[in-house]
């Protein structure tokens, strides 16, 4: 049976696309049984997480939930508990820590300056990923090369130092043009603000939806410089000085 008759919904790029992924899973999860996908649910997740939860390598998805997230960004869980009957793990931060960080600067501190900007990030994404990490091999995230600045060198496996685990990025060669293909082709869920400019979606209040031509990632974090927007979760990552495209 050729690649194109078992994936009959996708080109024969993408099909080839598609199964290269399973066999990347495939081998993480042989690889590192306690894998599990760090999922921002945005499309790139959602791709990974259709390959999870759709009958492949049973691997666990777990997100983040900040506290400052959209209403149609937790909207996504529903979608996908429907589509899959299966749960997303949901990790959230600590209530104190967040209250004291409010109290002693704000609710939106993270406009004064990059560190403040920073200790937020820390205290609703870095250690509540932490916790999510925990005992595992290995982490699967779905970061891509040509998604900014910061992603350039981007490889399909490296070892993270930051959080002392293996970690998978097995979209990394995938354009964006492939991963709405693969989206549309078979019907996976997603979330509704990437129809409204919104090609990359964090927290609420620092996120905007981006103009044509921009950066992808140029709507996070607006205020600050392009080299200083990664959140902590990937801090090995490498400035490039030759801008990404959106391909
Ligand atoms: S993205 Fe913004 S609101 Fe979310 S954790 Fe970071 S600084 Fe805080």
């Amino acid at each position: 049976m050729t690649t194109t008759d078992l994936y009959p919904e996708l080109d024969t790029a993408l099909a080839v696309r598609w199964r290269e992924l399973n066999a990347r899973l495939a081998d993480i999860q042989r690889r590192y049984p306690d894998a599990a996908l760090a999922s921002s649910l945005a499309a790139e997740d959602m791709v990974l997480t259709h390959a999870l939860y759709g009958g492949g390598p049973d691997l666990e998805v777990f997100t983040l939930d900040t506290g400052r997230l959209h209403a149609e960004t937790l909207g996504v869980l529903d979608a996908v508990r429907e589509r899959y009957g299966r749960e997303v793990t949901v990790y959230r931060p600590d209530a104190q820590a967040v209250e004291r960080h409010v109290a002693q600067h704000g609710a939106y501190a993270f406009y004064e300056s990059v560190d403040l900007r920073k200790a937020c990030c820390q205290i609703r994404k870095v250690e509540p990923l932490k916790r999510a990490l925990a005992g595992r091999g290995a982490w699967i995230t779905g970061q891509r090369r040509a998604q900014s600045t910061t992603r350039g060198e981007l490889p399909l496996e490296e070892d993270d130092k930051t959080f002392g685990l293996y970690k998978f990025n097995p979209l990394a060669e995938w354009s964006e043009e492939e991963v709405w293909s693969v989206i549309r082709a078979l019907g996976i869920p997603y979330n509704p603000l990437h129809d409204q400019g919104y090609p990359s979606i964090g927290c609420e209040p620092c996120t905007r939806a981006i103009r044509p031509g921009e950066d992808l990632r140029a709507g996070r974090w607006w205020w600050e410089s392009s080299d200083s927007k990664e959140c902590g979760l990937h801090a090995g990552n490498r400035v490039i000085s030759v801008v990404a495209r959106a391909e």
